[in-house]
């Protein structure tokens, strides 16, 4: 068994030189309460820590991970909504202004929806019933990129069921309202793991686009309109540089 320790020895480090260093920010978390800039749904994957990829603050991003970073649409959002209801409460309780879905490559959760095997135990229905959440993206990859190796599927999978959560997350009456507002906007990104890149969906290129870290300041508040169908033209340009 591995060792826990690795982590208490971590957050000792933590106190010493983040805690102790920082006692503006923590005073103010504790008092004021949090007012995170986003809301960042991501995966799981022990690889896509959205706090360490963003270097973001205590207090900056509130996140929800589920396997995949997937939103289920709004009719399924019924029983044990542990994705949505943090949704619901970044949106609705803190006033989050930007909504963040990140995938990333070699995603686990969406090669496993891609092999489609039939699920033989409780677990593997458990995973197999949540992964149908993007079922049309794998539809529409072996739809759009029939006989393409598995590796360009499944990297098409993974950006194409961001775009399908983006889609969900426009479902839900109160987000639909706040976008069409102008008062929040929804983002698309792609960690690209291999080449250490982050990429953007472009609605209006119709891709996901390497990060132009030299754009700061000219971000595009609105994503709408959202145009998946454009996804996978010039699909074998889609690596970053
Ligand atoms: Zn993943």
């Amino acid at each position: 068994m591995s060792d826990v320790n690795i982590f208490l020895k971590g957050f000792r480090r933590f106190q010493h030189h983040y805690f102790d260093r920082n006692p503006e920010l923590f005073d103010r978390l504790f008092t004021e309460g949090q007012r995170p800039r986003a809301l960042m749904v991501a995966c799981c994957d022990s690889r896509c820590d959205p706090g360490v990829l963003t270097d973001s603050e205590p207090g900056d991003l509130f996140v929800v991970r589920n396997v995949a970073n997937l939103v289920p649409p709004y009719i399924q959002a019924t029983d044990y909504a542990g994705t949505t209801s943090a949704i619901a409460f970044a949106i609705c309780n803190l006033g989050v202004e930007h909504v963040i879905v990140m995938g990333h490559s070699r995603c686990g959760g969406i090669r496993a929806l891609l092999e489609n095997r039939q699920p033989e135990c409780d677990e593997e229905r458990l995973i197999a019933k949540w992964l149908g959440i993007a079922e049309d993206a794998r539809q529409r990859v072996l739809k759009e990129l029939p006989g393409k190796p598995h590796a360009t599927q499944a990297r098409a999978c993974e950006q194409a069921s961001i775009l399908e959560s983006l889609e969900n997350l426009m479902s839900y009456p109160w987000i639909s309202r706040r976008v069409n507002e102008g008062a929040l906007a929804l983002h698309g990104w792609y960690f690209d793991m291999e080449n250490g890149a982050l990429m953007q969906y472009d609605s209006d290129a119709g891709e996901f686009r390497v990060t132009d870290l030299h754009l700061e300041g000219c971000e595009k508040h609105s994503e709408e309109p959202l145009r998946p169908q454009r996804l996978f033209k010039n699909w074998e340009s889609n690596t970053p540089l």
